[in-house]
């Protein structure tokens, strides 16, 4: 879709051996390996052991990926300055040219799939299939924002002249953006934040999560060999609070591309406005979701199921798009739960290398011991409704959640997002739909929604009163896709411009309107 030079990402369908075996072939060569990385700066950086980090893979904590090296203060501090020397230059670099860098960098992902899907897999407990969606995502990203940024950066757009006057506008990097990734989309969120920035005329410090910075560190690699400048480009891996304070705090910072958790863009936009002497910031924040979806009684159980398994469960439940809340009309609800019954108990949870393997560990411990409090919470309360088993022989190693599905009231029963396979199921009557919908949109957040039902004008109805970034009727309610499906929430969710959308870049830019007195 993305004209001639423009393709799409190309696809591997692991159900075909020809495409199966040589990737497995490929990657095989990359699952031993042991990455010992760090900062990549504008300058050089010494091997500091006091502060290098031992990285494990989360399906099996004894196999060692390799380590990383934080940032430090004093680094990041430097890299700021670096940023800034190098942004005059890469502003004034035409807009082609940046462009064919980033091409160049998908091209580059595209031949390096193998390795970046064993790294996502090592580290970031990525199941097979969600590695190639993952690269591919990346791949789009790069393909679609060079596009867009050559048709809107490039030429100037002339404005009518009733005033006798020549009138422009024309777009220009902004100066130095941080871009602050999460672990669970390691790959594609962190390369689609630095590469928006970057090609829109920016310089760029790229922070990425501390669980995968080992992905990271190749992807930017590679962006080196595609032809990336060092001090345009530069790799800040490291504690959160401890990098990110530096790079909020400091008054060159004209911009955060920040992807994460609602309280993370709430101490990022606190600690901008903090700032003393400094330009008002761009902050572009993509976060959490509480997303539901609503089945009425038209709606048909096995398709709801099918969706609800993939949007509830895959990549372990660890997506913002993920689905937290269903809701079952009564007329309905006990056939539907009987059939998902029956769907989670056919759920292979295991190791993510494993082509059979339906769900994947989540990140880490922390990670796990959160979710299993919640667990055990809702199980306290006997509201159990299904719950997938976990087989030692597969499971015992890694950091793994079982597949639950609990019975609640409401959806204010829930005080946060529960970022793992847990699905909350609510009955609801026909006539509390309003109800319903007020009390999904006072929760606050609005990301991801869905709709089940063989009632157009319902559907219809209900997407328009929802207050949320993406609707999705009668299909699952995860897998936006670049430049088809923008992404991005609203509310506690997110400040917009949607990722992978056609405005995106221009928060990324300075306007400039030029008036001639002809
Ligand atoms: P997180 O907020 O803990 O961390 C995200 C990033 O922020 C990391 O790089 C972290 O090091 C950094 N960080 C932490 N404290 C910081 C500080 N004080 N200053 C600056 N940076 C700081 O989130 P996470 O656990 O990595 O990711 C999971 C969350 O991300 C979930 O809430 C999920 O919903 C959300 N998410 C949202 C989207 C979206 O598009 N809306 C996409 C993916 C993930």
């Amino acid at each position: 879709i993305y004209g001639e030079k423009r393709r799409n990402s190309r696809g591997v369908n692991l159900n075909v051996r020809s495409h199966y075996e040589p990737l497995m072939k490929a990657m095989s060569g990359f699952m031993e390996r042991s990455y010992e990385v760090g900062p990549l700066l504008a300058f050089e950086v010494e091997r500091n052991p006091a502060n290098v980090h031992e990285v494990f893979s989360p399906y099996d904590r004894r196999q060692r990926v390799g380590s990383v090296q934080w940032t430090s203060r004093d680094q990041a501090a430097r890299a700021v300055d670096a940023a800034w020397a190098a942004f005059p230059r890469w502003e004034a670099t035409p807009v082609a040219e940046r462009a064919a860098i980033i091409r160049r960098l998908g091209d580059l992902m595209e031949e390096n799939l193998a390795e970046l899907m064993a790294l996502c897999s090592r580290e970031g407990g990525k199941l097979l299939t969600d590695g190639v969606d993952e690269i591919r995502e990346a791949v789009d990203f790069c393909r679609y924002y060079a596009m867009r940024a050559e048709e809107q950066f490039g030429e100037p757009l002339e404005l009518p002249g009733p005033t006798g006057e020549s009138n422009r506008l024309m777009l220009s990097g902004k100066g130095v953006f941080a871009a602050i990734s999460p672990w669970n989309f390691p790959v594609a969120i962190f390369c689609g934040q630095m590469v928006a920035a970057a090609v829109a005329g920016n310089s760029v410090l790229a922070k990425p999560a501390e669980q995968t910075s080992i992905v990271a560190h190749r992807v930017v690699e590679l962006l080196y060999e595609a032809g990336m400048p060092r001090d345009v480009v530069q790799l800040l891996p490291g504690d959160g609070p401890t990098v990110g304070s530096v790079l909020t705090s400091d008054p060159r910072i004209t911009g955060v591309a920040f992807t994460g958790g609602t309280d993370t863009a709430q101490i990022i936009n606190r600690a901008l406005a903090a700032r003393e002497n400094a330009p008002l910031p761009a902050l572009v924040a993509e976060t959490g979701g509480m997303n539901a979806l609503i089945v009425d009684s038209t709606a048909l159980p096995e398709q709801v199921v099918a969706d609800v398994i993939q949007s509830a469960y895959q990549s372990a439940g660890q997506r913002c798009s993920a689905l937290r809340v269903l809701y079952l009309q009564d007329d309905v609800a006990d056939r539907v739960i009987e059939i998902l019954r029956g769907a989670m108990d056919e759920l292979h949870v295991g190791d993510p290398r494993d082509l059979g393997t339906d769900v994947g560990p989540v990140i880490d411990e922390d990670a796990r011991k959160n979710l299993l409090a919640h667990i055990e919470k809702l199980k306290g309360e006997g509201r159990l409704l299904a719950e997938t088993h976990l087989d030692p022989a597969h499971t015992a190693h890694g950091t793994f959640v079982p597949p639950v599905a609990f019975s609640i009231d409401a959806i204010d029963a829930l005080e946060r997002e529960q970022f793992g396979p847990v699905l909350h199921v609510v009955r609801y009557k026909a006539s509390e739909i309003e109800q319903v919908l007020e009390s999904i949109n006072a929760k606050g957040y609005g990301l991801t929604f869905g709709v089940h039902s063989r009632n157009e004008s319902f559907a219809q109805l209900v997407a328009q009163k929802i207050r949320v970034g993406n609707v999705y009727i009668n299909r699952n309610i995860i897998g936006a896709v670049v430049g088809v499906q923008p992404f991005g929430g609203q509310g506690l969710s997110g400040t917009g411009p949607k990722a992978g959308g056609p405005h995106y870049l221009l928060r990324f830019a300075t306007e400039k309107t030029v008036t001639v007195n002809t």
